[in-house]
């Protein structure tokens, strides 16, 4: 299954090979030449409607529209301030939104809403996270940094770090990773926390080499990408208490990481990743998150039926 234009994106399943390295094309066409897309959505409408906090993915996805000529209608704070507090559905909100707006950006904190809204939506709908499902966009921001560093995915050996579990953008990434060749993946996470099995099962049936490791500095030797992501504390189970600290960037990292590895996070980051790593040349998480407006641009470009 392709993404075709006007489609709604609720998985990163949907996008093939020949999708992402189009999009990543577009997205550095957009990078170059960012005026001759200034007016390319103008009469169009873009909704953002937010169950979740949210900072890059929801300003990212508005500035997208914005530098599109778009407008942008906006529920930051849906939970507490939306019509989900009188009860209605998120069936029905998606319903009348269809109506006002020609694309949905969605987040909720349920696993699938994004499939449920987009199965009710008459415009796309575009999954900016469900709940501990998937993230997408921010699997495509991702592997479009990692391409531009690289100038390909193929062969790449990627070390993800934290909360596998209950991390979205780990689970994206990982599956988007199955359409490139000879990948490996080295997983380090706290006993609680470690890639679920039907995902880890599926990687390698898809070709995607996984290795778990208990030590995060041997996971780093030889690595291209360290992964590092954020202990999901707002979706724990309340019974469990991972030492969230126990696996964090320090100088022993650094110096097992190869000179020519990257550092990335989706962020926000926490104890995981400490500041003084910023100064790192191999620190590459902003220009990541710089990187999500010109991949969201081409998203919504290709969502509305304009590319
Ligand atoms: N911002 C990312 C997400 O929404 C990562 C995180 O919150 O840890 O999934």
């Amino acid at each position: 299954v392709a993404w075709e234009a006007r489609q709604s994106i609720t998985s990163i399943r949907q996008f093939e090979r020949p999708d992402l390295l189009r999009l990543f094309d577009r997205a550095d066409d957009i990078r170059d030449r960012p005026s001759a897309y200034a007016d390319a959505a103008t009469p169009y409408v873009l909704a953002t409607l937010f169950y979740e906090p949210s900072t890059r993915t929801r300003l990212s996805f508005e500035a997208a529209m914005m530098r599109l000529g778009g407008k942008v209608i906006s529920t930051e704070n849906a939970r507490a301030m939306s019509s989900a507090v009188k009860g209605e559905s998120l069936a029905d909100t998606i319903r009348i939104v269809s109506g006002y707006a020609d694309v949905i950006a969605l987040r909720h904190h349920e696993e699938g809403a994004a499939a449920l809204a987009a199965a009710v939506a008459s415009v796309p709908v575009l999954n900016a996270g469900d709940g501990p499902g998937e993230h997408p966009s921010q699997a495509l921001l991702d592997a479009y940094l990692i391409y531009r560093r690289r100038g390909s995915l193929d062969g790449l050996t990627l070390t993800f770090v934290g909360d596998l579990a209950y991390g979205r953008t780990v689970h994206s990434l990982a599956l988007l990773l199955t359409h490139f060749h000879d990948v490996t993946v080295r997983v380090v996470a706290p006993e609680s926390l470690g890639l679920p099995t039907a995902l880890a099962a599926e990687l390698a049936r898809r070709g995607v080499t996984v290795m778990p490791f208990s030590r995060l500095e041997d996971a780093c030797r030889h690595a291209d990408v360290l992964y590092v992501t954020r202990i999901q504390t707002e979706r724990l189970p309340a019974d469990l208490d991972p030492d969230a600290a126990r696996y964090t960037v320090d100088p022993g990292v650094l110096a097992a990481l190869p000179a020519h590895a990257i550092i990335m996070h989706p962020l926000p980051r926490v104890a995981e990743l400490p500041p003084t790593v910023d100064a790192d040349p191999r620190a590459a998480y902003f220009e990541q998150a710089r990187g999500g407006l010109f991949v969201r641009m081409a998203l919504l470009l290709r969502a509305l039926g304009l590319d």
